[in-house]
């Protein structure tokens, strides 16, 4: 059997390959070794959420955002996407003045943002704590439960006739996929979306892994309305060598608080970081004291697939006209997986794209400075 497209893992990302390649009619196997988002995805928090920090990734988010609003009316309950909006919280003036940054940023690209003070971020979110300066209303962003929308996703690549394989795949050849097990997988195109795996078929690719501690509660319906996030957690996803934590909140739509969020460079081992979270917990309490009170019943890890730029790798392998790439997507794979799958379509089949793919280009990787 030979298929038109052989796609590396079954993550958020491979699965939105799967989908948008398969039903542009083309054949599609999906081989992961593990399952279906069993990675990186299956630790992720699932928020869909515009970014501005660079041109470029504004580009892709906001295009996956539109991507995964238009996706929604397919989408089962059990995906749980829910508009909760996000709030940008300033803690003080020097913050606000980030929020007004950024919300002229948005409405110079055509996205509405509204600017809270002290007393409407109050009300607004009741159980934060007095005295905050107050925040930047994005309500255009959601939330999805990313384990069930990786399974839609899937289902609906099976259904326009791509088969999923459990295996490990060993290497990328001229003929497809070679298997572990030494079977090869024939494919006129490989898709590596192998995550922070990638390099390990992709020899010389920049992806290393930023590990990130999440923590879910009980169910405490209405405690929190929106998608909250301080304005300094900008500085700790930037943060390239030291260890870093800011207050990052989800109210799930079945009333538990999904906490984050930790970012570890260097750091291999699956293990709790009791002094991590602890510092983690305490920037949350920080913001909301009430939050000392919920129980918590789950606590993991997981680990982002990071590049020098915080840009993903999307397209073509400059040494390979049949390979492509599609990972390195840090902390904002949920929400661009979709547009991702769209430019990896794109290219496999010579289609324009909606947004330049420039910038995302595997190149770039290995360009010499
Ligand atoms: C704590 C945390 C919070 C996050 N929060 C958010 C968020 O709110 N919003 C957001 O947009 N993103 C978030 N992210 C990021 C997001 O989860 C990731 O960017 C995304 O899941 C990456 O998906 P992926 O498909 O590229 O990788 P993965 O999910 O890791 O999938 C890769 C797959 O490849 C398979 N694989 C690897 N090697 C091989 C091989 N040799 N053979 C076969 N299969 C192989 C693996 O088994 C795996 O299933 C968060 C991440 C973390 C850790």
């Amino acid at each position: 059997m030979t298929y038109d497209v052989a796609i590396i893992g079954a993550g958020i990302v491979g699965a939105a390959c799967a989908s948008a390649l398969a039903s542009a009619g083309l054949s599609v196997v999906v081989i992961d070794s593990a399952g279906i988002a069993s990675g990186t995805t299956a630790a992720g928090m699932g928020h869909i959420v515009v970014m501005d920090d660079s041109e470029a990734q504004f580009a892709l988010t906001s295009y996956s955002q539109k991507l995964w609003d238009e996706l929604s009316t397919e989408l089962p309950p059990s995906c749980e996407y829910e508009h909760c909006g996000t709030i940008w919280v300033a803690a003080d003036d020097e913050e606000l003045s980030e929020a007004r940054r950024k919300q002229e940023f948005y409405t110079s690209h055509g996205s509405t943002a509204e600017l809270l003070d002290e007393r409407s971020l109050r009300a607004a979110e009741p159980n934060l704590r007095e005295g905050l300066a107050g925040g930047l209303l994005v309500k255009s962003d959601s939330v999805v439960y990313q384990l069930t929308a990786t399974q839609f996703l899937i289902n609906k690549a099976e259904q326009h006739g791509a088969e999923i394989r459990i295996g490990s795949a060993a290497a990328i050849t001229a003929e497809g996929v070679k298997l572990a097990n030494g079977e090869v997988v024939s494919a006129g195109a490989v898709v590596n979306a192998a995550g922070v795996a990638a390099p390990d078929l992709s020899s010389g690719l920049k992806i290393v892994k930023k590990k990130g501690h999440l923590v879910i509660t009980q169910r405490y319906p209405g405690f929190a309305r929106h998608q909250l996030i301080e304005l300094g957690y900008l500085k700790s996803a930037h943060a390239s060598r030291s260890d870093s934590v800011a207050f990052n909140l989800q109210p799930r739509s079945t009333g538990q608080i999904l906490l984050g969020s930790s970012r570890q460079f260097g750091v291999e081992d699956e293990e709790i970081d009791q002094v991590i979270l602890r510092r983690m917990t305490e920037r949350a309490f920080e913001y909301m004291p009430g939050l000392r009170d919920l129980l918590a019943v789950r606590i993991w890890t997981g680990f982002r697939p990071t590049t020098p730029d915080n840009l993903p790798f999307i397209g073509n392998l400059p040494d390979s006209k049949s390979t492509y790439v599609a990972a390195g997507h840090e902390g904002l794979g949920i929400t661009t997986a979709l547009g991702t799958a769209e430019l990896i379509a794109d290219a496999i089949l010579g289609r324009e794209s909606a947004i330049s793919p420039e910038p995302y280009s595997p190149d770039r990787n290995f360009a010499q400075h």
